[in-house]
């Protein structure tokens, strides 16, 4: 059976609709990256998760499904 096409995921990815997606608690349009263990950076605060723009995305990107 043919697959209907999906728009291409530049269109239709972003980090603020993404599973791995989890809003920050102080500025709710950026988010923490959960898809991978943190990662250390020259901040002085050792491991960290990657923030990301609500608008940002990568080839990552898994559709949030809504549990409810
Ligand atoms: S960087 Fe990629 S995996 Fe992480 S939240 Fe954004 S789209 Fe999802």
């Amino acid at each position: 059976m043919k697959q209907p096409r999906l728009a291409p995921l530049r269109d239709r990815a972003a980090c603020g609709t993404c599973e791995f997606g989890e809003m920050h608690e102080s500025n709710d349009t950026q988010f923490y990256c959960r898809r991978r263990a943190p990662v250390l950076v020259n901040s002085g605060k050792g491991a960290v998760f990657p923030i990301v723009d609500e608008n940002d995305w990568c080839g990552d990107f898994r559709e949030e499904v809504d549990a409810t």
